[in-house]
């Protein structure tokens, strides 16, 4: 059997590796387009921000320790620019060995997304950066180290904009985030991300909302970031961060079926619609697990998972992928913000009926020192179905979020919740947890 990747970091990486353990005999190749595979995307910030310090602890396997670790034939600087799927063959583009062919009898796709750079006039400044992977974070962060760097324009308050927000506030620049929605964090309800708003507020960042840029204005030294209301910000450094598209041009003419925004289609083995071609990661178009709408969700866990899935079905066990729910979570400076599944904004423009209600508790008993509060949010449905929840706080964000996914997961319902017997000790919770309380407002 001979099975080959594309793209060795989230979703490849762990196919890879689950495909290894289930057949010792099978020849496993991965392509990756750059240098580095198997790295730690989600720790780039902090790695820029110098919260990491140490850049070798970004790279979670290298091709050696890929090549040991699992006999698997890893080729860096190697891009597939083509796949023929009628004669199961793809063309590589290497570095080192130039343009060949290789065949398979399976193929898994996960090449990823890129961040968007729409056609803004002046975006092709030296100045203006964009995040993915290590390259992008050397190039950043030496600037940063190098220059005389003071100010730094933020473009999009999602989760990326909003982490580099921090970690640049923590090498000391002055930073401004903008973003052109009228709140930041889009899978928040305005009336919790209003609270992490805050919070980048309270820390010094300079928020614009409900604009966007216009123009950059490359003065040599420093770039103009010219708004859509006519305000205009001086930086060193712009950051652009406006959001992902799948990575996907070269299966163009390939006979793999891409959706409108360029995701490809799968089923739920994580099959294309070409027999043998499976595809995972932020690529593909996912179910919504709650909504059972068609979405593009790009996040790490969902891509790991899905890779596993992958490999299990190639190796001739039947596994399904169940959907995507969004579970996410962020530090913002001393707070933390978690979400699952749908929030009111998606719900309104499904039409679909909700219900949402509100606690605010203390993060552990209130008598025990350093109970901090904590704001949760619940949407259900008429029927008791937990929709989604939303929570912000400083302390203890994690666990109820997680909780409130996992029952989710298990299509549990609101008076779920009052019956979990969740860990109580004064330091960690009350005899109550906020989860359970979320449990008896809502029921
Ligand atoms: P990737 O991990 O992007 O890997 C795709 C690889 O394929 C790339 O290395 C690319 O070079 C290669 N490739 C593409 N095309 C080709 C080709 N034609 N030939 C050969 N190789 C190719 N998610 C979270 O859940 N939590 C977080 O905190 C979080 N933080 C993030 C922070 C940053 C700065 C970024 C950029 C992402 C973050 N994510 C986070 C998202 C997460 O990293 C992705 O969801 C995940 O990496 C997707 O995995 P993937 O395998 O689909 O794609």
């Amino acid at each position: 059997k001979k099975i080959l990747l594309v793209g060795g970091v989230a979703g490849g990486a762990s196919a890879a590796a689950r495909l290894r353990r289930l057949d010792e005999t099978a020849q496993i190749i991965m392509f990756e387009r750059d240098e580095h595979i198997s790295f730690a995307n989600c720790g780039l910030p902090y790695y820029i921000g110098q919260n990491i310090k140490d850049r070798s602890k970004l790279l979670v396997q290298t091709p050696q320790s890929m090549n040991e670790r699992f006999n698997i034939d890893v080729r860096v600087h190697s891009e597939v620019i083509r796949i023929n799927s009628e004669r199961k063959t793809v063309t590589v583009n290497s570095k080192e060995k130039g343009i060949y062919e290789e065949s398979y009898d399976y193929l898994v796709l996960s090449p990823g997304a890129k961040a968007i750079r729409p056609p803004i006039p002046g975006i092709g400044s030296d100045k203006v950066f964009t995040l993915r992977n290590i390259p992008d974070t050397d190039t950043i962060k030496n600037f940063v180290d190098k220059q005389e760097v003071n100010q730094a324009v933020i473009i999009g308050g999602g989760f990326i904009g909003v982490e580099m927000a921090e970690n640049l506030k923590d090498r000391g620049l002055d930073v401004t985030l903008v973003e052109a929605a009228p709140h930041i964090l889009a899978p928040f309800d305005t009336d919790m991300a209003v609270i992490v708003e805050k919070e980048l507020v309270d820390h010094g960042v300079r928020l614009i909302l409900n604009d966007g840029v216009a123009s950059f204005n490359d003065k040599g030294d420093t770039v103009d970031v010219i708004l859509n209301s006519g305000q205009s910000f001086t930086a060193d450094a712009v950051i652009l961060a406006i959001g992902v598209i799948p990575d996907t041009g070269f299966l163009k003419d390939s006979g793999i079926e891409l959706g409108a925004k360029g995701h490809i289609l799968v089923n739920d083995k994580l099959e294309t619609s070409c027999q043998g071609v499976y595809a995972v990661g932020d690529a593909i178009e996912v179910v919504d697990f709650v909504t059972k709408q068609k979405v593009a969700i790009p996040l790490a866990g969902p891509a790991n998972k899905q890779g596993r899935i992958a490999a299990d079905n190639i190796a001739g066990l039947t596994s399904t992928y169940k959907g995507t729910q969004g579970t996410s979570i962020l530090k913002i400076f001393n707070l933390t913000a978690a979400c699952t599944g749908s929030n009111e904004r998606t719900l309104k423009r499904l039409k679909i009926p909700y219900k949402a209600i509100y606690v605010h508790p203390v993060s552990h008993a209130s008598y025990y020192p350093g109970a901090l509060p904590l704001s949760l949010k619940l949407i259900f449905n008429n029927e008791g179905n937990i929709l989604g929840a939303q929570g912000v706080g400083s302390d203890g964000v994690d666990k109820r979020i997680d909780v409130i996914a996992t029952v989710i997961r298990l299509n549990g319902k609101v008076s779920d919740l009052t019956e979990l017997e969740l860990c109580y000790a004064p330091p960690f919770s009350s005899a109550k947890d906020p989860v359970n309380m979320a449990g008896y407002v809502a029921e």
